[in-house]
């Protein structure tokens, strides 16, 4: 993962939910200091992020709070200028919600770290100038969260350069891509016309209309509304059906007599990797690719066989699902591996960083990082081809969500968007 690209995923998954009506008791709570994995500090609005950490509680266990382990979130601010400690706070708070109990903020106070001075709002960055607090706001004005390590979102950036929407001379369209967290989807061109949507950091659009700044564009779910032209980048796409003709052999890692990586509790690991390979597979047949899969029930297939398989069908990809497995049951998170010394090394590596973002982006565990390493799939098979390693099976909480059928449905999904921008943006 590039730093600037690991900040934006942190910032996208404070910033996933939005509302949630009446919180207990933490009206005196302004905002939460916290820290990415470059060191930098930034300021939330506490709503949004308590709120956010409540609801994905209720959703999966471990979803947030593994991110905010990692990220070292600092404190809570409160109103009078006061800081008390996240650790505590988070479990207590998500805890009263979602039981309608009570939350005694006070318990949590800390007595030092008030440096950093009270300035509730929205997001903002905090660094240290010779000594003094600068806050340098982020731009929410349009996108509802700004991307921080891009400040110059005030710059009109065109979409097109002059006369190249309407002269092509064939019926190729042109798409954008949203390139903050979220974005508002509205009703006309200004923010004076409703919102009717938020699209994601990642989102394609077909653009069919300009007005000075907006754009007016077609989801790929075909809501139609307006967009802020800031906001997006130009996506270089070939078609918005990037997937179809594909060949994509999916490898569902083990089987048969050799049950893998065997979990904290005795899952094993040839149950989860055929169950979210064949959720891939539907995914993937249903954007009009060609899934060959390596095993389709509970069958011993060698190595050998898995590479044979794909390079007889000049395969165009090559997607090994494992779970993985350690000693100690708190080694956790996900890894995706690619091999580095074939022709093929380069657009691996890029599907290995694609779908490593998708899985970091959508369940949020410790991202171990994308790797290179020479399994025998990865170095005998003739396309760009990556193994991942989806979290730990020896791990308490991580065997839960790989036995869990909806979090194995999210796995795929995250796998397939990690192949499907590889076919949208891989040259
Ligand atoms: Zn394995």
């Amino acid at each position: 993962m590039g730093k600037s690209v690991e900040k934006v995923l942190f910032l996208s998954l404070l910033i996933i939910f939005i509302i949630f009506s009446t919180s207990p008791a933490l009206a005196a709570v302004s905002a939460l200091i916290a820290k990415d994995s470059n060191g930098e500090l930034y300021q939330f609005d506490y709503k949004l992020l308590l709120n956010s950490y409540a609801l994905s509680l209720l959703d999966s266990p471990d979803g947030l709070y593994s991110s905010f382990v990692e990220k070292e979130a600092y404190a809570f601010l409160t109103e009078n200028g006061r800081y008390i400690s996240y650790r505590g706070v988070l479990d207590n708070y998500a805890l009263a919600i979602v039981s309608n109990g009570n939350f005694d903020l006070e318990k949590y106070l800390l007595n030092k770290e008030a440096e950093l001075a009270a300035m509730p709002g929205n997001i903002k960055k905090v660094s240290i100038n010779s000594g003094n607090i600068v806050y340098t706001p982020i731009n929410l004005e349009e996108g509802a969260a700004g991307k921080p390590d891009n400040p110059d979102t005030g710059v009109k950036k065109p979409i097109n350069e002059p006369g190249e929407n309407h002269n092509t001379g064939n019926t190729s369209k042109t798409y954008v891509m949203v390139d903050v967290n979220i974005l508002n989807l509205r009703s006309g061109p200004g923010t004076n016309h409703e919102i009717i949507d938020q699209l994601s950091f990642g989102a394609i659009l077909e653009v069919t209309d300009e007005q000075k700044e907006w754009l007016k564009v077609i989801t790929m779910d075909s809501k139609s509304g307006w967009v802020h032209g800031d906001f997006v980048k130009k996506a270089d796409l070939k078609s918005k059906d990037a997937l179809r003709g594909k060949v994509i052999v999916v490898d569902p890692g083990h089987g048969g007599v050799d049950p893998g990586a065997i979990g904290f509790s005795g899952l094993q690991e040839k149950v989860v990797t055929l169950a979210v390979g064949q959720n891939l597979e539907s995914l993937l047949q249903g954007a009009g690719a060609s899934v060959i899969m390596t095993r389709t029930g509970d069958q011993s297939v060698s190595n050998t066989k898995r590479v044979e398989i794909a390079n007889k069908a000049r395969a165009d990809l090559f997607v090994s699902i494992h779970a993985n497995a350690f000693t100690s049951p708190d080694a956790n998170g996900t890894e995706t591996y690619y091999y580095e010394n074939n022709e093929n090394s380069a657009a691996s590596k890029f599907l290995a960083q694609a779908i490593q973002g998708e899985f970091l982006s959508t369940l949020g565990l410790r991202d171990r990082g994308v790797k290179e390493k020479n399994f025998f799939v990865l170095t005998n098979s003739e396309m760009p081809a990556v193994l991942v390693e989806m979290a730990f099976l020896t791990n308490q909480k991580e065997e839960e969500l790989l036995r869990d059928a909806k979090t194995q449905k999210i796995l795929a999904e995250a796998l397939f968007r990690g192949i499907e921008s590889y076919f949208l943006s891989y040259r």
